[in-house]
């Protein structure tokens, strides 16, 4: 059986993604729509896969599908490939399953030599426009397929321009044309000892191996890792016939949103030039025009235009972004795809689309990338604070960003690396420098538009950009940039301001953000459809406000030893530590109970009415003393005998306390089970805060979690603390008006593994899932990212670090099983995560799976999180609902 390796337009349809890219699938997908498009055919990726098993070669068999799928194209189109008077051009384009854009290649008006350029010339009477296609194509196919850089083809167009005394591409004639394709015929033969393939079958088998190869192109690697798309994808190739945007200025080519990718606004927005060809739009040789003013200058191109647009939208019920050709006055659609957005417009878009009918909530809610969700709640300019604007740009991806410039990518990664913040600073970026737009806190271009490169990237990333600045010169040798009259180099410090394009010199302070009424309203569709519940991990009360206002439905974790690391409450921490008996430690920490006390009153007021999850002490106690080199450095600076004396103390405690391995050492309940006096400081601190509050009618739900559990006796002895405390501060009267419960978190294995008896003394679970992870991998979370971590993932011996997404398979499992073992003795037993883990989306679905009541996330990940829970229950019905009809049927 001969595999069909090619498909034409007809054939396919946009659920074939698989099989013949995205661009192939959806270019098959408006031909059946009946969208104007110009006819052609896909290579699959399995012929990209056979490609790639039979040694970088076409195979016979792919050959002769495609001459086959050739015929046809010319009994369709009425002309022929190579025909010297009626020639049939083609382009070959890449086409991979996920969009990859500007990443592989492309070649336009294949089927041209030295003779059917004549046929052209002739058969559109327009031999400028004829000589123009063929030094594309010598362009294109000399740089994709032979390898020759692009800049050699650049530098002897722009010597013909200088020599002409034109500037712009349009003024050339066709005998500069004719001149200049002398000139590039030359240079393929100087670099590669070999003539320009006159054969246009020639040229067309190497144009689609050529594409084929470029799925493995460096490029391509680099954004397939960063974007986690799987190396054996594969690419397609469509070919297709030409329609030309360069025959004159009744023609023209351009990009278009169906919406605006910045702000979601539901305009057109896009970009076109008149009398230009393929990629003039996205390299940015002219700065085009925007699509607003094709509404004066070619009105019934408008109107067609926004005809194609609003059906597209339709059609995939999401907001397209579209390649269009107009030639002598006719649209043709060149390719359509999901659009790339920033986060603010995709909520825009999302809840727009609901509001017009097009899609439901749920699936609307789907739509989101959690993820970037936090980036809505970053801080923008503190506008009263600006004050040297140097340039304005292009806003193409809004969001304050501050850094020192560096004009390279390679530089850029470099310093990120090294734990600084840049701001990459390019005249244009292309897919090579997607590593240091990565690296980089906000992109800043002197040349291109709203659709370039640099600025689809920066917005599909999500960071601030400003692009097409051209107030700013960039001097790439001397590594300077001049804007407003001044000079700045490398390293120096700049903000950029990607809402309104605004350069300013200097650092300039951010502002809180508000959260706009879309994401507002998404949010409140998320917590309709979710069922686990969102809590924040907040340490102060100004932590507890900001998390309430982010809609946080309680605390899940606060950790008491950030109380005491303030400077003068480290000082009577530290006394603490240094006492020699119980009473010295007794005498310190009753003075740092009123300190306790009140901050327990503040978070208590700003979350009256909701859990308040507090953590007994956890670090071990040598992380509140100065490490031994400071205090031996200090020592020889010691100005009187006192002093020494003091610190000479200190060393020698704090060499008491040193630990072989500190994390598994004395630190959460067993510091508490050795020095009781701590923990029962902490817990009077808490009842008489809860006292005080009651008494102002603050409604409490306090939840005491005792930390590091191993073993059921641990909970139980400090459970019994717990009780006796509470009886002696609140008395039989009031205890009745102060909920409290006693839990612990899970965070050690053997915890994990006995929650059946633990659960017997425990109200609730928390999962600290930072520990659960380093005890279960046996990995220290500073050694495995500092040593081998890295190097695990990038040899793909783990698909992700486990401290970032939760190990379902491992730590998962010892969750799932402390869950179902607690739940077997206490039904209602309260579930919930604290780790890291909480603010994760993939994590968050699998704390949905496993039935955990809560999830508990840093206050500025809170909206993330209601949003990633809705998703996790949405998709959960999904299969509900399938698996039911399965069942039906
Ligand atoms: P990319 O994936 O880099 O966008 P494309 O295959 O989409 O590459 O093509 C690059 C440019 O050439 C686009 O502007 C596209 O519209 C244009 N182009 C591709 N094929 C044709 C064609 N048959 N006729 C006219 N323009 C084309
Ligand atoms: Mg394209
Ligand atoms: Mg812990």
């Amino acid at each position: 059986m001969t595999i069909k390796y090619v498909y034409s337009f007809q054939e396919g349809s946009a659920r074939m993604k698989n099989l013949l890219g995205g661009k192939g699938a959806n270019l098959a997908e408006m031909t059946n729509a009946g969208l104007p498009v110009p006819p052609g055919f896909t290579v699959t990726t399995d012929a990209c896969h056979a490609f790639f098993k039979f040694g970088n070669r076409l195979t016979d068999e792919m050959v002769r599908q495609i001459l086959a799928a050739l015929r046809q194209l010319e009994t369709e189109k009425g002309q022929a490939f190579g025909d010297p008077y009626q020639p049939l051009l083609v382009s070959v384009r890449s086409g991979s399953v996920s969009s990859m854009p500007g990443m592989m290649d492309t070649i336009l008006n294949l089927g041209l030599n030295d003779e059917t350029v004549k046929g052209l010339a002739a058969a559109t009477r327009n031999e400028r426009f004829a000589y123009d296609c063929y030094r594309r194509l010598i362009q294109m196919f000399g740089n994709v397929v032979l390898g020759i850089e692009g800049f050699q083809f650049e530098m002897l167009l722009h010597r013909l321009k200088a020599k002409l005394g034109v500037e712009l591409d349009q003024d050339v004639t066709a005998e500069g044309w004719r001149e200049l394709i002398e000139a590039y015929k030359s240079c393929v033969r100087k670099n590669t000892g070999r003539e320009f393939p006159q054969n246009v079958y020639e040229q067309l088998k190497l144009a689609a191996e050529a594409v084929f190869q470029s799925w493995n192109n460096q490029r391509a690697q680099v954004y397939r890792r960063i974007n986690r798309i799987p190396d054996h994808q594969g690419t397609a190739v469509n070919i297709q016939s030409m329609v030309f945007g360069n025959r004159g200025d009744d023609c023209g080519t351009g990009v278009v949103f169906t919406r605006n990718p910045s702000t979601g606004e539901p305009v057109l927005f896009g970009e076109y030039l008149i009398n230009a060809q393929g990629e003039d739009v996205v390299a940015g040789v002219r700065t085009p025009q925007t699509i607003e003013t094709l509404k004066s200058a070619m009105p019934e191109m408008y109107a067609q235009l926004a005809q194609v647009c609003g059906q597209l939208e339709r059609h995939y019920k999401d907001m397209q972004d579209i390649e269009f050709t107009v030639e002598n006055g006719k649209l043709y659609v060149l390719q359509t795809r999901s659009g790339k957005r920033n986060a603010q417009a995709a909520m825009r878009i999302a809840v727009d689309l609901v509001n017009e009918g097009v899609l439901t909530r749920e699936k609307a809610l789907l739509r989101i990338e959690a993820s970037h969700l936090d980036q809505l709640l970053h801080r923008g300019l503190d506008d009263a604070a600006v004050q040297d604007v140097l340039a304005i740009g292009l806003p193409a991806s809004p969001g304050a960003a501050i850094g020192m410039i560096a004009f390279e990518a390679d530089t850029a990664a470099e310093w990120k690396q090294a734990g600084k913040q840049v701001i990459l600073v390019r005249p244009e970026t292309t897919p090579e420098d997607i590593h240091g737009v990565l690296a980089a806190e906000g992109v800043l271009t002197s040349r291109g538009g709203m659709t370039s490169h640099a600025a689809v990237v920066a917005r599909g990333m999500g960071k601030p950009c400003v692009c097409g600045c051209e107030d700013i010169r960039i001097d790439e040798e001397r590594k300077q940039m001049t804007a407003g009259g001044r000079s700045f180099s490398e390293g120096e410090w700049i903000t950029l301001d990607g809402a309104t394009g605004r350069v300013i010199a200097g650092v300039v302070p951010l502002k809180e953000a508000t959260a706009s009424n879309e994401l507002k309203q998404m949010l409140a569709w998320a917590d309709e459809v979710r069922s686990l519940r969102v809590y924040a991990n907040a340490d102060t009360p100004e932590d507890a406000r900001i998390a309430r206002g982010f809609g946080a439905e309680g605390i899940g974790l606060c950790r008491t030893e950030h109380m005491f690391f303030a400077p003068h409450r480290l000082e009577v921490m530290q006394r603490m530590i240094m006492a020699d008996t119980q009473e010295e430690r007794r005498a310190a920490l009753a003075h740092l109970l009123p300190i306790q006390q009140s901050d327990f009153e503040g978070i208590f007021a700003e979350m009256d009415g909701l859990p308040v999850t507090v953590r007994l002490l956890d670090p071990p106690l040598h992380e509140f003393l100065p490490k031994l080199s400071e205090l031996q450095a200090a020592l020889s600076e010691a100005d009187s005998e006192q002093e020494g004396e003091r610190i000479k103390r200190m060393i020698r405690k704090v060499q008491a306390l040193h630990e072989a391995n500190p994390m598994l050492g004395q630190r959460g309940c067993r510091l508490g089970i050795v020095y009781p006096e701590i923990y029962d400081m902490q817990i009077e601190a808490l009842f008489k805060a809860a006292s005080a509050q009651i008494e102002r009618r603050v409604e409490i739900h306090l939840e005491i979690m005792i930390p590091l559990v191993g073993d059921a006796s641990e909970l139980k002895l400090l459970r019994e603390l717990v009780d006796e405390v509470a009886e002696q501060v609140l008395g039989s009267d009031k205890r009745r008006n102060c909920r409290y419960k006693v839990g612990t978190m899970i965070e050690v294995p053997r915890a994990a593994l006995t929650a059946k008896q633990i659960a017997a003394h425990a109200d609730f679970f928390s999962f600290g899932t930072n520990d659960l992870t380093q005890m279960t991998f046996g990995y220290s979370r500073d050694d495995a990212e500092g040593k081998f971590l890295a190097h695990y993932l990038d040899k793909k011996l783990l698909a992700n670090n486990p401290f970032q997404v939760l190990d379902s398979e491992g730590v998962g499992q010892l969750i799932d099983w402390a869950v179902t073992a607690g739940r077997s003795l206490k039904p209602k037993l309260k579930t919930g995560i604290c780790g890291e883990h909480g603010g994760d989306k993939e994590s968050i679905a699998f704390c949905h799976r496993v039935g955990l009541d809560y999830v508990s996330c840093s206050p500025y990940r809170i909206p993330m999180a209601r949003i990633a829970a809705a998703q996790a229950a949405v998709e959960q019905g999904k299969h509900a609902d399938s698996s039911q009809t399965a069942k039906v049927v």
